[in-house]
C-alpha cells in the first residue's frame, strides 16, 4: 500500500547522482539547478526524498546527453536520467497553460527560471539551488522567507492556482501538516471556497494524498482536524466528518466527540503505516449513524459491524486495494472485541493474537484508551498473553483432519466440519497434551 516505490539508493547516493547529473549540463552551458521539494527539504534540514532538477536545455538536448533516459514525460519537458544507480528527474522550465481538466496544463511552452517558478503549486516548493555555486538559492517567489515563517502559501493567486489544478487544495494540506506548517490565511480562505472542487480529484490521487498526510504527519489528528477545518473532509470522506458533534458518554470519553476521540489517537501513533492510519480514522465511523440516546446513556449498538460495512464503502470509493480494504475493515469490525478480554476463552484470544491482523489490532486497542479513558488493562492481558505464547505456534496445525473424522464413521459433509471445530477447539484450549489424548476423547465422543 505504499504510495511510491522505495528509491535503493542511499540519500548521499542520490545527492551524488543529482550533482553529476547537474554538472554535466552546465558544462554544456545550460543554466540547470535542483528545483522543488529537494530544496525545500534540505532549506528545512531534512533528507529530501529525491531531487529533482530544472533546466533550461531541451528534452531533446537533455536526452542526447544521457544515455538510457526514459522520456515518460516529454510533453511536460520530464525526462528520467539514470544516473550512480539512481533515476533523477530532469525538467526543461517550463510555463503551463491552460487547466480544463482541472487537474493538468492542456499544453506547456517551454521557458526559464523566473516563470518556471509561477507554476510551482507554493512558494516553498519553488525555490532553485544552484549547486554549482555553494548552494545559492534562486528565490522568485519569497519561498525562504515562507519557510522562515513556517507558512504555506500559494505562489500567485490562490484562488486561480487551485483551480488550475484540485490535487493542491490537498497538497496543501499535506505540506503543512507533514512540516508542521500554518496556511497563509489567503491560501486557506481559497481552499475553503474551492473545497467543493477537491471531488473532481482522482479518487487514487486522493487516496494516496491522504495516506501521506496521515502516516507522514507526526500529529495526524491535527491533519485531520485542519482537513476538516477547511472544509475537505466533509467533501471527501462525509461519513468520517459526521463523527465531528457526534457526542459520547462521559464517564467513557472524557475527551470529548468522535472526531476530537480520533484525533486524540491519530496524535499518539508511533508504529504507523497506511493500514493502521486507516484502521485508527474509520474505527469509530459506525458510531454516527447508530447513536441512541434515549435510555440511560448514549449508547452506539452494533457500531462496529456497521463501521465495517462504512469503511469497506469508503475504501472501495477511494480503490484501495482488496487485502488492504479486507484487513482494515476486519480492524474496524473487531475493534470492541478487545472489551471482552478478561473472559475470553483460551481459544479465542489464540485465534486474535494468530491473526496477521493482530499487531495492527492490538495499537489501535491501545490508541484506542489512550485516546479516551486511559486503562490499558486489557491491552497489558494481550501484550502478556503474546508473550508467553512466544515460544509454540500461536495456531498450530490441528491435530485431526476431516481424514481423521471420516474414519471414525461420520459421513462426508456438515457434521465433519463441526467435529474438526471441535477438535480444534479442544487442542486450542490446551485440553489435551497430546494428539493421543485428544484424539482418544474425540472417538468416545463420535462413537459414543
Ligand atoms: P514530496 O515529494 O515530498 O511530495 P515535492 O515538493 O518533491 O514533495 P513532488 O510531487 O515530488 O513534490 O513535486 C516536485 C515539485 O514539482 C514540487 O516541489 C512543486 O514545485 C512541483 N509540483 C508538483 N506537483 C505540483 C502541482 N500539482 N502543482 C504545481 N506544482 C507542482
Ligand atoms: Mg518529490
Amino acid at each position: 500500500m505504499s504510495t511510491s516505490s522505495p528509491d535503493p539508493a542511499t540519500p548521499g547516493q542520490a545527492y551524488a547522482a543529482a550533482t553529476a547529473v547537474v554538472e554535466r549540463l552546465a558544462a554544456r552551458g545550460f543554466t540547470t539547478y535542483f528545483a522543488g521539494g529537494c530544496v525545500r527539504d534540505m532549506l528545512l534540514g531534512r533528507t529530501p526524498v529525491d531531487y529533482d532538477i530544472a533546466t533550461e536545455a531541451l528534452p531533446d538536448v537533455v536526452e542526447g546527453l544521457f544515455e538510457g533516459s526514459i522520456t515518460t514525460g516529454k510533453s511536460f519537458g520530464v525526462v528520467r536520467v539514470p544516473m550512480g544507480g539512481c533515476e533523477i528527474e530532469v525538467a526543461t522550465f517550463r510555463a503551463d497553460h491552460g487547466y480544463h481538466d482541472g487537474r493538468h496544463p492542456d499544453q506547456v511552452t517551454f521557458s526559464d527560471a523566473a516563470t518556471d517558478a509561477q507554476r510551482r503549486d507554493f512558494t516553498i516548493n519553488a525555490l532553485f539551488m544552484d549547486v554549482q555555486q555553494d548552494g545559492r538559492i534562486i528565490d522568485y517567489v519569497d519561498g525562504q522567507a515562507d519557510l522562515a515563517r513556517r507558512v504555506v502559501r500559494c505562489v500567485g493567486e490562490p484562488a486561480a492556482r487551485f483551480a488550475e489544478d484540485h490535487l493542491r487544495l490537498l497538497r496543501a494540506v499535506r505540506f503543512a501538516s507533514v512540516l508542521e506548517f500554518d496556511l497563509d490565511p489567503a491560501t486557506a480562505d481559497a481552499i475553503r471556497a474551492g473545497a467543493a472542487s477537491v471531488t473532481g480529484v482522482a479518487a487514487e490521487r486522493v487516496r494516496d494524498e491522504l495516506t501521506r498526510t496521515l502516516t507522514e504527519s507526526a500529529r495526524a489528528g491535527d491533519a485531520l482536524l485542519c482537513l476538516k477545518e477547511v472544509g475537505l473532509l466533509e467533501q471527501l470522506l462525509p461519513e468520517v466528518w459526521a463523527m465531528h458533534g457526534t457526542p459520547q458518554p462521559p464517564q467513557f470519553h472524557p475527551e470529548g466527540d468522535v472526531l476530537v476521540h480520533t484525533a486524540l489517537m491519530l496524535n499518539q501513533m508511533e508504529h504507523t503505516s497506511p493500514r493502521l492510519a486507516w484502521s485508527v480514522l474509520l474505527h469509530d465511523v459506525g458510531k454516527p449513524p447508530t447513536m441512541t440516546d434515549n435510555t440511560d446513556r448514549i449508547r452506539f449498538n452494533g457500531h462496529p459491524e456497521v463501521g465495517g460495512d462504512i469503511a469497506a464503502q469508503i475504501l472501495r470509493r477511494l480503490r484501495f486495494a482488496n487485502d488492504d480494504i479486507d484487513f482494515i475493515v476486519a480492524c474496524v469490525r473487531g475493534h470492541m472485541r478487545t472489551m471482552s478480554v478478561p473472559h475470553m476463552r483460551r481459544a479465542t484470544l489464540r485465534r486474535m493474537v494468530g491473526a496477521p491482523t493482530f499487531p495492527v489490532e492490538l495499537e489501535l486497542h491501545r490508541l484506542d484508551c489512550l485516546g479516551s479513558h486511559g486503562d490499558l488493562t486489557n491491552y497489558d492481558i494481550l501484550v502478556a498473553f503474546e508473550k508467553a505464547m512466544a515460544n509454540e505456534p500461536v495456531l498450530p496445525p490441528p491435530w485431526i483432519t476431516g481424514r481423521d473424522i471420516m474414519a471414525l464413521g461420520v459421513p462426508e459433509g456438515r457434521q465433519v466440519g463441526s467435529w474438526l471445530r471441535e477438535a480444534y477447539e479442544a487442542q486450542l484450549e490446551s485440553r489435551f497434551p497430546d494428539r493421543e489424548s485428544l484424539w482418544a476423547w474425540l472417538t468416545g465422543e463420535i462413537k459414543g
